[in-house]
């Protein structure tokens, strides 16, 4: 085993001591660890040969949750490049934008990644290409030597590893530069908060690795979530990853009882539509020992119906940014029971403080800024030095959410800052109103947004998606049970389709702003 310095090398090198375990399943396929190590090699040595990649140099992973993504990330990783996963769902434009950004000088695509970007004069790597003018995947690998090993390179903690594209949720995505040691510390601090939630669920805390003996990933590799929280600690912990090439409750059902899926991994909606799929009892799922979601708010109904629906699992939800390469605040088992509405308590290597606009620090229970200082914050966002400034402030870094921490220390998300309405100087806090919804059993999804308005400067207003049949005057008289009447929404919008998402399962609010507000 490489005891190195925490860089990716050195962990995908250990990796390969697994050898014929298996690593990666994607539909019929499956890849064991021996030949990931091996796929990465080789690619890692036709990466430097054939295309001139240095130490240094940026290579973009434009594609879907196939197996040559986690390939392409650990062969760019492992001789020092810079990988730069962007994300599949973007059109030519945006994706044009991460690859000027980046100043990328290789793409590696799928096939329907590389036709978006036909003509950009980028050299690309194609996978899975019916077309045969492009570089096929296959082609550049070539012959793949039983006995390869890595090019060698000299890989430092400190030297960056990664660029992340963030959500884009509150403004333009911006790059989250990551170092060779935000990654090695990441898997190890989520396993250790992991192995601490299995003992939360009263299980046998040695129990953990074995949880994760077989994970359904059910979100993008492109964001952190997918990569660092899941893809990295699996691969930390010698387990399997079952892959999906877009999220569908029914396949997710289908592959949990074929690959006796252990953990289902992803955000806060795939739990949700899950437990809310019309065979979700056709299945046997018995095999499912934990759901853990994040990156997105949970509300606790879906901890509710999680526990009435399965019993005994270990249920986790993860709080996390692109800037703190993985989650960075946990709640799982009976912490989490005990309080639904918290994420929990910070990472072993985190730590929390909550500021106020100015930057002082709050005592305990107010709401304010949190902030977060640890290994896992990233390096500074890439070429955006002013950004980083005001982001990363003495190691702190400032996420732009309100939280408050309670006399426990455990953590509860407020709102963003950005979302908060603010009618007539009274804070609203759209989480607290979205969550109330929630507890209506005709609501199936919510988002509240702020409505401009002359007199008090915004409004509450909601959209809704309804499960079964109801009127804004029943929800508005619901909602009267729970919340001051100021917090209540003057108007229910209901919308016949699912509410907009990004990949990170979070609510495309500005869009359904405009939407609602234009119609
Ligand atoms: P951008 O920064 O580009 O506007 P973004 O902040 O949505 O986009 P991400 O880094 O993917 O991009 O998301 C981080 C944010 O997600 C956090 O700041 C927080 O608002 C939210 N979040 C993550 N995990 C949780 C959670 N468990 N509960 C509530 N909110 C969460
Ligand atoms: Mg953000």
């Amino acid at each position: 085993w490489k005891h190195a310095p925490a860089t990716f090398r050195a962990l995908l090198e250990n990796s390969a001591f697994h050898g014929d375990k298996e690593f990666v399943v994607f539909e019929d396929e499956r890849l064991t660890y021996a030949e990931h190590f091996r796929l990465a090699a080789t690619l890692a040595h036709r990466l430097e040969g054939t295309f001139g990649v240095r130490k240094g140099d940026r290579v973009a992973i434009a594609m879907r949750n196939y197996p040559e993504w986690i390939v392409a990330f650990s062969a760019t990783l492992a001789i020092g490049a810079i990988a730069v996963p962007l994300n599949a769902w973007w059109t030519r434009q945006e994706l044009e934008y991460g690859l000027a950004d980046s100043g990328a000088t290789l793409v590696i695509a799928d096939e329907e990644r590389a036709s978006r970007l036909a003509g950009t004069g980028i050299p690309m790597i194609v996978t899975r290409a019916a077309d045969p003018s492009w570089t096929h995947w296959n082609d550049v690998l070539g012959e793949i030597s039983p006995n390869i090993s890595l090019p060698a390179a000299d890989v430092r903690p400190e030297d960056p590893a990664t660029i992340f594209y963030t959500s884009g949720t509150t403004g333009r995505s911006k790059g989250a530069l990551g170092s060779h040691r935000n990654l090695g510390q990441a898997p190890m601090s989520v396993a250790y908060a992991m192995m601490r939630g299995v003992a939360l669920a009263g299980k046998d805390p040695a129990e953990s690795a074995a949880q994760r003996r077989n994970t359904l990933l059910t979100v993008p590799l492109f964001h952190v979530t997918g990569c660092f929280a899941v893809l990295m600690t699996t691969m930390f912990s010698g387990g399997g990853l079952v892959l999906m090439y877009k999220w569908d409750a029914q396949a997710a059902l289908r592959l949990i009882e074929r690959e006796r899926v252990t953990v289902m991994s992803g955000v806060p909606t795939n739990a949700w539509q899950l437990l809310s799929h019309p065979s979700f009892g056709a299945y046997d799922i018995s095999s499912l020992a934990g759901i853990s979601y994040g990156g997105a708010p949970a509300p606790p109904k879906l901890l509710e119906r999680l526990t009435e629906l399965l019993p005994d699992r270990t249920p986790s939800n993860g709080y996390g940014m692109t800037e703190t390469t993985a989650l960075a605040i946990y709640n799982s088992g009976k912490n989490y029971l005990a309080r639904p509405d918290s994420i929990g308590v910070p990472l072993a290597v985190m730590d929390v403080k909550i500021c106020d606009p100015a930057g002082a620090e709050l005592p305990h229970g107010q709401v304010g800024e949190l902030c977060l200082r640890g290994p896992i914050v990233i390096m500074g966002y890439w070429n955006r030095p002013d950004a980083t400034a005001e982001t990363i402030v003495g190691g702190w870094l400032h996420t732009g959410d309100l939280a408050r921490v309670d006399d426990e220390g455990f953590v509860y998300i407020v709102d963003r800052a950005k979302d908060m309405v603010i009618r007539g100087g009274e804070n609203v806090y759209c989480a607290e109103v979205e969550a109330a919804l929630f507890e209506h059993p005709a609501i199936d999804d919510a988002a509240v947004i702020g409505i401009p308005d002359d007199e008090l400067g915004e409004q509450v207003g909601a959209i809704v998606k309804l499960r079964a049949p109801a009127t804004q005057e029943e929800l508005q008289a619901f909602l009267a049970n729970s919340l001051a009447l100021y917090k209540i929404p003057v108007r229910i919008w209901f919308h016949e389709t699912d509410l907009p998402r990004n990949p990170g399962g979070k609510i495309l609010k500005t869009q359904l702003r405009q939407h609602v507000l234009r119609g």
